[in-house]
């Protein structure tokens, strides 16, 4: 869809106002959004501000206009937990605010649903199936009044800790510190008619997705030293963009152990610099902690060898790592738009060194806990020269 930013009008921004009015976040409409003279076809200002509290409080990436992620946020969000039946639908599955806070819930309870997705599918109707056998209630998987009641009277008693989580972490170390035969899904940004964050002046030539497709080549190849399956999301001149939904989508074909997304970062202040992990989580608690653990590795390999400065690990609800269904990662490599981080991207044993950082990461992924080793301290060479040698 096109993006709907300040400016705008028309029937798209009277249906995104309604849905911020609804939410409360157009302050002084809420009272008056019946009086059809209230309603506005405009995107002014304090529509740009609302887009924005809006993305800001759903982890999305804050940039005041209407794009497809933001768009599909807003339409999950008109639905409140009990104001519609929920049931698995197919095909095209019911999506909505009222099915994550219904995930939510259940996995506090200890039921299995997967990852809170705001996707009702096979899992959740199973897991509402379970939730309904065990309160008396015909297990019929859909979620109507009597469910809802049922919920309401037993979910806040219970809480404990977020079982699939720790299912992901059990997984996690029941596999073993071999790297062999996992497979790791590498997402070069961009791509195509998307160059990213380019920078027309001075000597680099480099665009975003060049740079992020170069560290993605050389990561493949490090991996695939070490024994692993690695798979490109894209080649180094993608005819199409690819949407941040289809990467997901794609990597979850692909049955990816690990999800590693590789861009480069970009911002009007040319003082802007250093290196930011993100994983999959929200503020109000859920997350995924094998992602939150790699992302912290990732981060902390990258600070330690290269210098980038620490712009630390934040948990966000995009697309990209909402939809994986492995542990997934977005790395923003230094700014491009920073002199001081430029000069070290264009320089390739830099790039070699992030690199390195990003298999000493994943390294650390498959160690016990109780065996995990400092920052810094892991030779990727040894790695392969172990490898070879047969000992790992
Ligand atoms: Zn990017």
């Amino acid at each position: 869809m096109r993006v709907v930013r300040r400016g705008d009008r028309g029937p798209a921004v009277t249906e995104i106002r309604g849905i911020l009015v609804g939410l409360g976040l157009i302050p002084g409409a809420h009272a008056a959004s019946s009086g059809s003279e209230f309603e506005s076809s405009d995107f002014d200002d304090a529509t740009e501000q609302a887009v924005r509290a809006f993305q800001q409080s759903r982890g999305l990436s804050v940039d005041g206009a209407v794009g497809a992620e933001t768009w599909r946020a807003l339409v999950a969000a008109r639905w409140r937990l009990g104001s519609r039946t929920l049931y698995q639908a197919i095909p095209e599955p019911l999506i909505g605010e009222d099915v994550r806070t219904l995930q939510e819930r259940l996995l506090e309870m200890g039921y299995d649903v997967g990852r809170a997705d705001s996707v009702y599918g096979a899992r959740t109707a199973h897991a509402v199936a379970q939730f309904q056998r065990e309160v008396g209630l015909a297990p019929d998987g859909a979620c109507g009044p009597q469910t809802m009641h049922a919920l309401r009277r037993l979910g806040r008693k219970v809480t404990g800790g977020r079982p699939q989580w720790l299912r992901e972490s059990d997984a996690f170390r029941h596999s073993g510190p071999n790297l062999v035969g996992k497979t790791v899904i590498v997402d070069p940004g961009h791509g195509g008619p998307d160059p990213g964050v380019v920078v027309p002046e001075g000597e680099l030539r480099w665009t975003e997705a060049e740079l992020a497709y170069d560290m993605a080549a050389r990561l493949e190849g490090r991996l695939a030293a070490a024994g692993m399956r690695v798979h490109l999301t894209r080649g180094p001149a993608p005819a199409g963009e690819l949407t941040d939904l289809e990467r997901a989508q794609l990597a979850n074909e692909l049955g990816g152990d690990l999800f590693i997304s590789l861009h480069i970062d970009g911002h009007v202040n040319p003082e802007a610099d250093g290196v930011a992990t993100y994983h999959y989580g929200t503020d109000h608690g859920a997350a995924s902690t094998v992602g939150e653990r790699l992302a912290g590795l990732v981060q902390r390999e990258i600070v330690v060898r290269t210098g980038l400065r620490n712009c630390q690990t934040h948990a966000k609800t995009w697309e990209l790592l909402r939809l994986t269904k492995m542990p997934a990662v977005r790395v923003e490599v230094g700014y491009l738009t920073s002199p001081l981080d430029r000069a070290k991207l264009v320089d390739p044993r830099f790039r070699d060194q992030v690199v390195e950082a990003v298999v000493a990461a994943v390294q650390r992924m498959y160690y016990p806990i109780d065996q995990d080793v400092p920052t810094g301290s892991i030779d990727v060479r040894e790695l392969r020269a172990a490898l070879a040698a047969g000992a790992l």
